[in-house]
């Protein structure tokens, strides 16, 4: 069945961190996520994740801004910063911690050592001065989706990642919690991402069925890997994006989506507009 039948109003989104500018990675999520969007004739929101403060660089939210519009890509509505969501973040942890679904953890680092968390402070509470961070309580059993890129998933969310956390110790909200605030919020009906989050998406869904949000269709689209085969990222120096050779770069960006080079694409809006056509008939749009 073509998703076109699909009722509900497609909206997408893009949500860098503004740890840098983009780099080739981050703009091969950026373009899945935007022709994604525009095939469904859908809304692609632009929200900037800037909760993790002490990863953000000043300013680079404007260059993200800047090296989008530089390339064709444009956002729908006012863009959001999640440093200005802290009242919005406050108001579903209640919600949660009023239905008993997080528990206070006083674990320190060297306790929790690597690997799931055993539950220590769920079946026995710490005292409330003693609390470090906020753990969402892992429901049992598989959580099962599909991911439309990379096939059916599953993951026992209790076996492999166990109580994970919502709110840290240095008393920032994490980043599994605030994004799921934020799509629930922002209506956010599809993701379109890279490949790294895919195992946080098992996560994400329990979240957002916790708080009562339908939980959006997913796609992974794989990483680009730096030539030791590490996922190429502002900590591994991935080179700055040429926006001054728009067309190299998309191009370059839509290769490693595993499509062929669009020769014939000799403006921004007719490299978009092709893309967009292969796009859709691509995944059946
Ligand atoms: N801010 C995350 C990143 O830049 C992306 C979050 C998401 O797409 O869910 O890796």
């Amino acid at each position: 069945m073509p998703s076109s039948t699909v009722r509900r109003c497609y909206v997408g989104r893009f949500a860098p961190s503004p740890s840098g500018p983009l780099h080739l990675g981050s703009l091969v999520a950026a373009m899945a996520s935007y022709l994604d969007a525009r095939a469904h004739r859908g809304k692609w929101l632009l929200r900037i994740e800037d909760i993790d403060t002490p990863r953000v660089v000043a300013g680079a939210d404007r260059v993200i801004m800047g090296q989008l519009q530089a390339l064709g890509m444009h956002w729908d509505g006012a863009p959001v910063w999640q440093s200005q969501r802290h009242a919005l973040y406050r108001a579903s942890f209640e919600q949660l911690k009023a239905k008993g679904l997080v528990f206070g953890c006083a674990c320190t680092r060297r306790v929790l050592g690597s690997g799931p968390y055993a539950g220590t402070c769920r079946r026995q509470p710490p005292p409330a001065s003693a609390i470090r961070a906020w753990r969402f309580i892992a429901p049992a059993g598989y959580e099962q989706f599909n991911d439309r890129w990379m096939g059916p998933q599953q993951q026992d969310v209790q076996a492999q990642a166990g109580d994970f956390i919502v709110k840290r110790a240095d008393g920032l909200w994490a980043y599994q919690f605030v994004v799921v605030v934020d799509d629930g919020e922002q209506g956010v009906t599809d993701i379109v991402r890279g490949a790294d989050l895919l195992d946080s998406t098992a996560r994400q869904r329990v979240l957002a069925r916790a708080l009562g949000q339908t939980c959006p269709r997913v796609m992974h689209v794989p990483l680009l890997l730096d030539e030791n085969g590490r996922k190429l990222s502002k900590q591994n120096h991935a080179p700055a994006l040429d926006v001054d050779h728009a067309l190299d770069t998309l191009n370059l960006a839509w290769q490693n989506l595993g499509f062929a080079k669009l020769n014939n694409a000799d403006s921004l809006q007719a490299f978009w507009a092709s893309a967009l056509q292969h796009w859709a008939r691509r995944f059946n749009i």
